[in-house]
């Protein structure tokens, strides 16, 4: 049954109110709450059903077909909601906005509020250590205006890019956008992208938001920025009905004050997460983070997301870790009091936007109270940030909540004693009928000698008093007592002066609850009234635990503080690479780089396995801490700011996307290229070879070439086309080679990058290494020798003439090996084992 086609008119009213409701909400599922649940009705609960497993039941709605209709507990609908916005659905929920108790007639319903993958403020559904964006994209002349918010912590943001389509995923992948508002839908292409290659949600509104939140820009002249907030504002207010009120001004981002790198660079370098299993752990952003707070955590990433190319900026992190290097016991200290710190910022945006409870209120009072001993250490320290005073408020919410509440808001338990002198009174009028109800029960034993009488209470029937069975005949009429319910081993009666102690007690509880939520709603606009103070502070600690976190690294993995440099010089001394040296079980192998002003490029050779991949990343890595103003891995630095980072770097076939992998190769190599400038720093990692070999050569010389000549930035390209090493006749080119030596037939990594080139790949022994069949091995071994010239034999024999070459794998058999085939454990008694171990132990160490 569609629910566009169905008769209306025959609808019951219910169903009615359902489809005016709907009918603003098509492209949302529509939770329509019906006492107890949320109902979803004919497609949406189809769908649900579907999504949810949930049970598909159905409704007689007036037609002559019942409606499919699926529902879940009110109580327990957030994780519904989670799994179906995780899944790129809208979600409207849909309330009573009246008590039905006094309602007459239809009680009124309307939506409360839409979420969707960009709007999400509850906690559950959100990662600490990530923003949520949405953002709007419009276009004009020559440039994007992207807007882009997170409503969860209440930040908004401007950025403008040069219209191209490339640029503009590129720049909707780097902000990590959840979703994102176009102003229409004819860009088929780019909706197609975003939606099904990156799973970016995409929304269409043409419309601007007046007369409302104009402070956001009320200074601002650029009427482009002026129509971006609106556009945004308007999808969030009005189609998502959000509250914004914790949004407190608009930062205009200008990506030219950052050091600026493309997707492809903070995917290869594996800035926030690992290629191969895109996991955070083991990127470099999981080396950095010890900070405390989830605020800080995502402070800290956006550091390394956008490192700086001010070099007073730089500097005064690099003071700051010092400082507290310096003054460890003050940083221990701070770093204790930072764990009583709770995410202020996203509680702010509860606070607005969100259902803010008192377990809430209780975090942000603990956040304040720690706050005078965190301000006093870093005004110690000597750190420029200024707390506003927070003591009103902290008083008012440690007087006013009680301190274990529940999480609802209607059930009270909210305040403390002592906090309102109305609900002291309802309060001990509550307590003095209870007190009453438990001795009576005592009183009505007495008075009527039925030993097992007992006084108690059910939701349903209220007070009562029981009488066992057997007791039941010595019930008088002169007790006055009514019988209301019979059970198997007793009765149940009331008495009119239990039935009045009931209504003062239930009267009084209801009207406890009633003054609690209200003063809860009082204590919370209090709370609403200092937001954007708070957010202020929020933004502070969040910045005073990222730098605590980066002097904690420095310590804890012997980093060293850079200096930068005004000539376009580097200078390394035994750098690392931090990850690798944390992760690998093997001894790491520093290396100094060395590139004066008159180097642009060090052409990389070596074996295969050797390092030159690990050594390009070490120098992006250790450049990008340094702007990010962090000390970095090695022993001294010494390197000039540079504007922007491109790599090539392994195969990243994009196969989302479609590409291949050569083509990949070449959009992201065309890209540097096309942007570089001469303070960039360009990785090229064996450029070329995914095409066929002099295709590839000619190809990465033609690159090579360009990139010292006419760009002259910074550049490492390795290589295993050794032809290309004759290219150090160019002035501005060296050639360096990774290390490695070969001895019976075994090769030796030592990682150390040293001048001059080699041309032996060792591929085969890598093949050996990764378990290749011998047989492929022999025969490799046999072909290199014809194409090194050293064999005469025919390259290609039919299959009968091929004859394998075991030389490879002769010196692989060990009389370890051999002994441990011949085992067989199943005919083993416990002596042979420990004899054939203690053979084994000999033959080993042979
Ligand atoms: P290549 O690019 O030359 O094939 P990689 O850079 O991928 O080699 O390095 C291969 C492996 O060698 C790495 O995974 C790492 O474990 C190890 N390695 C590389 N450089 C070093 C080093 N300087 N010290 C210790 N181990 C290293
Ligand atoms: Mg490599």
């Amino acid at each position: 049954m569609k629910r566009n086609e169905v008769d209306r008119s025959k609808l019951s009213p219910g169903m009615k109110q359902y489809m005016e409701i709907k009918d603003n909400y098509e492209e949302e599922l529509l939770f329509f709450r019906l006492g107890d649940f949320y109902e979803l009705f004919f497609e949406d609960g189809i769908l649900c059903s579907r999504e949810l497993e949930l049970t598909l039941t159905s409704k007689n709605g007036g037609l002559d077909e019942r409606i499919p209709m699926c529902g879940v507990p009110f109580h327990s609908v957030q994780p519904y909601i989670e799994k179906l916005v995780s899944k790129g659905y809208k979600v409207a929920i849909c309330e009573q906005l009246e008590d039905p108790k006094s309602a007459k007639g239809m009680v009124k319903r309307g939506v409360v509020q839409v979420i969707s993958k960009g709007t999400v403020v509850d906690y559950e559904m959100l990662k600490d250590y990530d923003n949520n964006y949405i953002g709007s994209v419009l276009d004009f002349n020559n440039l994007y205006t992207i807007t882009y918010s997170d409503i969860s912590t209440g930040s908004l943001y401007i950025m403008e890019i040069p219209k191209t389509q490339e640029k503009l995923i590129n720049t909707i992948l780097s902000l990590n956008l959840k979703e994102v508002i176009l102003y229409d839908n004819s860009n088929n292409d780019l909706i197609n992208l975003l939606k099904y290659t990156y799973g970016i949600e995409v929304s269409i509104s043409n419309e601007y938001l007046e007369n409302k939140y104009e402070y956001l820009y009320k200074e601002i002249k650029e009427m482009r920025y002026i129509l971006g907030i609106k556009h945004l504002l308007y999808y969030l207010v009005v189609k998502q009905l959000k509250e914004l009120d914790h949004i407190s001004g608009v930062e205009i981002v200008r990506p030219d004050e950052f050091l600026e790198m493309d997707v492809h660079s903070v995917r290869n370098l594996e800035l926030f997460e690992t290629l191969r299993l895109k996991e955070r752990t083991y990127s470099l952003i999981w080396l950095l983070d010890k900070t405390k707070t989830a605020m800080g955590s995502r402070c800290l990433k956006n550091w390394l997301a956008n490192p700086l190319k001010e070099k007073d900026a730089i500097l005064k992190r690099y003071d700051m870790i010092e400082t507290l290097r310096t003054e460890f016991i003050v940083k221990e200290e701070l770093s204790h009091e930072l764990e009583e710190v709770y995410d202020l910022e996203r509680l702010c945006g509860k606070a607005i936007c969100g259902n803010l409870n008192a377990r809430d209120v209780l975090q942000i009072k603990r956040s304040l109270g720690v706050l005078p001993s965190i301000d006093a250490k870093i005004k110690q320290l000597g750190f420029e940030y200024e707390f506003s005073d927070e003591s009103k408020l902290f008083e008012l919410l440690e007087r006013g909540i009680y301190e274990t509440p529940p999480i609802g808001l209607k059930e009270g338990y909210l305040i403390k004693d002592g906090f309102n002198a109305e609900l002291d009174e309802l309060k001990s009028i509550r307590s003095g009928g209870k007190d009453f109800i438990a001795s009576l029960e005592e009183q009505e034993r007495e008075r009527t000698g039925i030993k097992t009488l007992k006084v108690g209470y059910t939701k349903v029937f209220g007070y009562y008093i029981e009488v066992s069975k057997g007791q039941c005949d010595q019930v008088k009429d002169e007790y006055g007592y009514e019988r209301r319910q019979t059970l198997t081993n007793c009765e149940r009666f009331i008495s009119p002066l239990l039935k009045e102690k009931e209504a003062l007690v239930l009267n009084a509880e209801e009207k406890i609850v009633e003054l609690e939520y209200n003063l809860f709603m009082e204590i919370k606009e209090e709370i609403k009234k200092e937001i954007f103070n708070l957010k202020a502070i929020a933004r502070d600690l969040a910045s005073v635990d990222a730098i605590i976190s980066l002097a904690t690294v420095a310590d804890e993995y012997n980093l060293v503080r850079p200096e930068i440099l005004d000539v376009r010089r580097i200078e390394i001394v035994e750098g690392r690479h931090p990850v690798v040296e944390r992760v690998s079980k093997k001894e790491y192998v520093s290396n100094d780089c060395m590139m004066d002003e008159e180097t642009n490029t060090f052409l990389i050779t070596g074996p295969n396995m050797s390092g030159k991949s690990t050594f390009m990343r070490q120098l992006a890595i250790i450049i990008l801490m340094a702007q990010m103003g962090s000390f970095v891995p090695a022993k001294s630095a010494k390197l000039p700011i540079f504007d922007k980072i491109f790599t090539r770097i392994g195969a990243s076939d994009d196969l989302v996307s479609g590409e291949s992998t050569f083509m990949v190769e070449m959009m992201e190599a065309k890209n540097a290229l096309v942007n570089a400038t001469g303070d960039s720093l360009i990785l090229f990692d064996e450029l070329g070879r995914g095409t066929a070999t002099y295709d590839g050569m000619s190809l990465a010389q033609a690159i090579l070439e360009y990139v010292n000549d006419k760009i002259k930035c910074k550049t490492l390209f390795s290589t295993h086309y050794h032809e290309l090493t004759a290219l150090d006749k160019l002035s501005g080119i060296k050639n360096v080679h990774v290390e490695a030596y070969e001895k019976d037939g075994n090769v030796t990594f030592l990682h150390k990058v040293k001048e001059g080139s080699v041309d032996k790949s060792y591929g085969i022994h890598v093949a050996k290494l990764a378990g290749m069949p011998k047989e492929i091995l022999g025969r490799a071994s046999e072909v290199l020798k014809y194409y090194e010239g050293s064999s005469k034999e025919a390259l290609v024999t039919t299959s009968e003439q091929v004859t394998f070459n075991f030389d490879v794998q002769d010196n692989e058999s060990s009389p370890v090996l051999d002994k441990l085939e011949e085992i067989d454990p199943l005919k083993c008694t416990p002596m042979d084992a420990i004899n054939l171990l203690y053979e084994l132990k000999e033959l080993s160490k042979k």
